[in-house]
């Protein structure tokens, strides 16, 4: 047996770089270290992953090579007229410089997972600023969290062991005694039930109780009325009083304030709310990040663009407007007449209009895994699984690039490789044209 140490696991936007991988004869036999989620990351790889790509004919599947496999998406990508580039999240940033330059080269839209997660967040920072910090500045000076719509004992597990509820540090000892966590949800979630205070809001009533703590805190507490979307009066005050007692503060908020009514206004007053914390403590605010790398993927894009997602190349240059050049509103006005997707599964997320679209036109899936999006594509080309046999740059969700590790050979080349051989030989084509 093998030991591989300071594995990167590649799952959620928490990224840990602590994982212990036990290797069995080139197997993965054993996992120390990583949530539930994590560990089945690492265990479930190896018998699920396509052998090579696959491509429709008819009713059939059909096994192709790779480079039967590259000379197709050449084809679609370089003849399609409104091209969509989607997904991006589960890949490295190298890979996402590729798919930006691609979708200039051919001028088409290229848009991440964020127009379906965190987009309103980032039109919120576009607004007011973003008084964030790093993971370790929580971990060594929080004494007080807030989880907002998120609920990580499910969707980020290790988020409360290694950064806040259970992480002693240089200032915490014993941190479950001495960090307060305010829980404010819709619903008592694993994480609401070991809260020190959990405020149940009616559902879209985000803005609101924002609004009334906000109001409390400038010392108006006289004009609250005595129940604020569900919330009584008296636990506002006290849930602002804690906050005020803070020595440092750090807000995380999850898709429950992004996606539910008020969008980006939502989280602008957050931000807002945290700015008013700031007149009398310390305080931060950031983004429970999904997808391992989603975060890379806004980095990446902007650097090159100048914008987060949703940019449009068909103008010859970059154009950015959320909510006309986002996938779901691409798709759902039939404009798209081939898409490449990226290490990702709109077809178990995104509306039936979107999934019907892309059953409808050339449907190019970048995936090692079956998954629902392989029933609408016309080829899926199963590549290196970054984090295990493949390597490169990451986001953690606070911003910080964390270099994932490769650690076993499985013969599959790497989604950077693939693409940069369609980039050079679309390039090639237009460059002859
Ligand atoms: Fe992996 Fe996220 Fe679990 Fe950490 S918390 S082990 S990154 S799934």
């Amino acid at each position: 047996v093998d030991n591989v140490r300071h594995v990167v696991c590649p799952y959620c936007g928490c990224l840990c770089d602590d994982i212990l991988i036990e290797l069995t004869d080139g197997k993965i036999s054993g996992v120390e270290n990583a949530c539930t989620l994590g560990a089945h990351k690492f265990l479930d790889d190896a018998g699920n992953r396509l052998k090579g790509p696959i491509m429709r004919k008819g009713d059939q599947w059909i096994d192709v090579s790779y480079e039967e496999a590259i000379d197709y998406a050449v084809q679609i990508l370089s003849e399609a007229d409104r091209p969509l580039l989607y997904g991006w999240s589960g890949c490295v940033t190298e890979t996402q410089a590729i798919g930006a330059h691609l979708a200039e080269l051919i001028g088409g839209v290229v848009d991440s997972t964020t127009s379906v997660c965190h987009g309103p967040s980032i039109l919120a920072i576009q607004e007011v600023g973003h008084p964030g910090c790093t993971l370790g500045q929580v971990k060594n000076r929080a004494d007080t969290i807030i989880y907002w719509g998120s609920n990580p004992i499910e969707a980020h597990p290790r988020h409360l062991s290694r950064y806040t509820n259970y992480a002693d540090a240089y200032f915490f000892h014993n941190a479950f005694r001495e960090r307060k966590v305010i829980v404010v949800d819709v619903r008592k979630t694993a994480t609401a039930e070991i809260a020190t205070e959990y405020v149940q809001l009616e559902q879209g009533g985000d803005y609101h109780v924002l609004s009334a703590l906000r109001t409390i805190i400038r010392g108006r507490a006289d004009i609250i009325p005595d129940m604020v979307a569900g919330v009584p009066k008296s636990q506002l005050i006290r849930v602002a009083d804690i906050c005020k007692q803070a020595k440092f503060g750090a807000l995380f908020f999850g898709v429950g304030v992004t996606m539910t009514g008020g969008k980006y206004k939502n989280i602008r007053n957050a931000i807002e709310f945290v700015d008013e914390l700031n007149r009398h403590t310390k305080w931060t605010i950031s983004p429970m990040r999904g997808h391992s790398n989603v975060y890379g993927s806004n980095e990446v894009f902007t650097w090159i663009s100048g914008y987060p997602f949703a940019v449009d190349y068909s103008r010859g240059i970059a154009f950015y407007n959320p909510g006309e050049t986002t996938a779901v509103d691409i798709l759902a006005r039939g404009e798209a007449d081939a898409a490449l997707i990226m290490a990702s599964d709109p077809g178990a997320h995104f509306p039936r209009v979107c999934s019907e679209h892309l059953a409808k036109i050339p449907t190019i899936l970048f995936d090692p895994y079956p998954s629902a999006t392989t029933h609408l594509c016309t080829l899926q080309i199963p590549s290196a699984v970054n984090g295990i046999d493949a390597e490169g740059t990451a986001y953690r969700m606070d911003g910080i690039p964390i270099r994932t590790r490769k650690f076993l050979d499985n013969g599959y080349p790497t989604d950077t490789s693939l693409l940069e051989q369609i980039y050079n030989r679309i390039k090639e084509l237009k460059g002859n044209a």
